[in-house]
């Protein structure tokens, strides 16, 4: 694979993560929540940075943008719709949109809801995804900015990417997700052994991402609510997809 993925953790519980292709030496960091960490990784690894891909506005992910475009010149890839939050933009993308990164092509979703123009990066070839703080390992981000619809519709279309594909996503709150999602389905075996497996990896220290499509299919809550045994369970059997979502978001929120 002439593609290699670098996770590591930034800030309180942020991940950063770098993407190399070895043939051509591009590297990528995929958001930039904290300066010092991904100069760190970057060192580690032997890696030049030649671009950051922004999913969004927040500070947490944008932080360290200026820095790392003053040091490296790196292009700094991001949202159209929210290029003017998002300091050093250099190439606005948005739906539908696709470029070359080193051998790979990159394809980019609009992923609204926790913020307006939030977007996520799919590398077909790779089968990874980038999708910030649009999904978590049994959760998903906070809807700030957008509506439960709009928020279920973007995770409608990561529902839609191939089930092998690997997820990165923005942050480390899977424990509490999964204590969360039991809530919601107490009865999901593959919600129990995977929550258990969770705790393990804490308790070891260890990341509980990436993860994969197929994966949260089976576990998350968020993007199981249109299944009917859900809904049923919910008291919601007649209701729409994006209406049960946004039940289960609100509990959260709430929890
Ligand atoms: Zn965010
Ligand atoms: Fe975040």
């Amino acid at each position: 694979m002439p593609l290699e993925i670098h996770q590591f953790p930034a800030r309180s519980d942020n991940y950063g993560v770098l993407v190399h292709d070895t043939e051509t030496g591009m590297t990528a960091s995929i958001d930039a929540p904290e300066a010092s960490a991904i100069k760190a990784a970057l060192a580690a690894k032997g890696w030049q940075l030649t671009h950051i891909f922004t999913t969004h506005h927040h500070h947490d992910h944008t932080e360290g943008n200026d820095v790392l475009k003053a040091e490296t010149n790196c292009e700094i890839i991001g949202p159209r719709g929210e290029a003017a939050k998002i300091p050093g933009i250099g190439r606005q993308v948005g739906e539908g949109d696709s470029f070359r990164f080193g051998n790979f092509e990159v394809k980019v979703l609009e992923t609204p809801g926790h913020t307006l123009g939030h977007i996520s990066y799919f590398l077909p070839d790779a089968k990874v995804a980038f999708v910030g703080d649009t999904m978590f390992a049994m959760g998903c981000g906070r809807v700030f900015e957008g509506t439960h619809q709009m928020m279920w519709n973007s995770l409608n279309k990561l529902r839609q990417l191939p089930p092998d594909t690997t997820v990165y996503a923005g942050h480390e709150y899977t424990q509490s997700n999964a204590r969360f999602a039991l809530t919601i389905e107490p009865g999901n075996a593959d919600l129990q052994a995977r929550a258990a497996e969770v705790d393990d990896l804490r308790a070891n220290g260890q990341p509980t991402l990436p993860t994969t499509i197929a994966r949260e299919l089976a576990t998350n809550p968020f993007l199981r609510a249109c299944e009917p045994d859900l809904k049923q369970a919910l008291g919601m059997a007649g209701a729409e997809d994006w209406q049960v979502f946004g039940e289960i978001r609100t509990r959260k929120d709430n929890a």
